[in-house]
């Protein structure tokens, strides 16, 4: 099986060590390609309007001057002329991505880019508190998580999205398939300040965003110490809208 590692936290992350520990476990044909700095929040955004490049790293680590979404595209046009990768994980992105966060995610998009393309694609991320535990959680339940996810013949435009509790290792409840939750908005931090020229500037932050932990979500799965699992399908239509809106077009 050939392996695509990427993320949003650029190439140096600690999540992306702790992504190739994982994937050693599932494969000896483990590629890197991912963005030379930090793209949290990038979303699915392709570069447009400056050129990007592709820097090689190793034999199978490159890096590119872009978005997430750069890194999947270019990876599957250009290094892989033989034989595309089997499997895309993104990650271990450090932070959740949960309920309707992943539509900034880069994280997510990365793995959509591969879906787009065909490709199986999960997309892990380790949420994290102020207490200490780090990436432990994903290091020991990784390969646990991915081992059964891999041998399902998933359908087109689709993809999974995989978040760690908080907790150390040993902590975790378990694991549970769920739907995505929902965030309130306005939310997350927004700081104000004055820049050097007396200008007033703004700052979104992360933090503090308000949820309602629904139940059966992917929120509330981490919360109560599990391993959320999410399947996602990049279908965006609101299918029962179709009719009700053909209706009022009509003459
Ligand atoms: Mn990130």
């Amino acid at each position: 099986m050939r392996i695509l590692l990427t993320n949003d936290d650029g190439i140096h992350a600690p999540g992306l060590t702790v992504l190739e520990a994982i994937a050693a476990r599932l494969s000896d044909d483990v590629w890197i390609c991912a963005p030379a700095e930090e793209q949290s929040g990038a979303g699915h955004s392709l570069t447009l309007h400056h050129p990007v490049r592709l820097r090689q790293h190793g034999e199978k680590r490159f890096s590119v001057t872009g978005t997430p979404t750069d890194s999947v595209n270019l990876a599957l046009r250009k290094l892989f002329e033989d034989r595309k990768p089997d499997l895309v994980l993104s990650g271990v992105n450090a932070g959740e991505n949960l309920g309707d966060d992943i539509t900034y995610s880069g994280t997510i998009s990365a793995a959509m880019e591969a879906a787009l393309a065909g490709i199986p694609a999960i997309g892990l991320s380790q949420a994290m508190r102020d207490n200490g535990f780090g990436f432990g959680a994903a290091e020991e339940w990784g390969a646990k998580v991915l081992a059964p996810l891999i041998d399902v013949q998933m359908a087109k435009r689709t993809l999974v999205n995989v978040n760690f509790p908080p907790l150390p290792a040993n902590g975790v409840k378990g694991i549970r398939v769920v739907r995505q939750g929902f965030h309130d908005y306005a939310r997350g931090s927004l700081a104000e300040g004055t820049d050097p020229r007396g200008r007033k500037y703004y700052w979104f932050g992360l933090q503090d965003a308000e949820h309602t932990l629904d139940h059966g979500t992917d929120l509330e799965a981490v919360e109560d110490g599990y391993i959320a699992v999410t399947p996602l399908q990049l279908d965006l239509t609101h299918h029962s809208a179709i009719s009700s809106l053909a209706e009022r077009f009509v003459a």
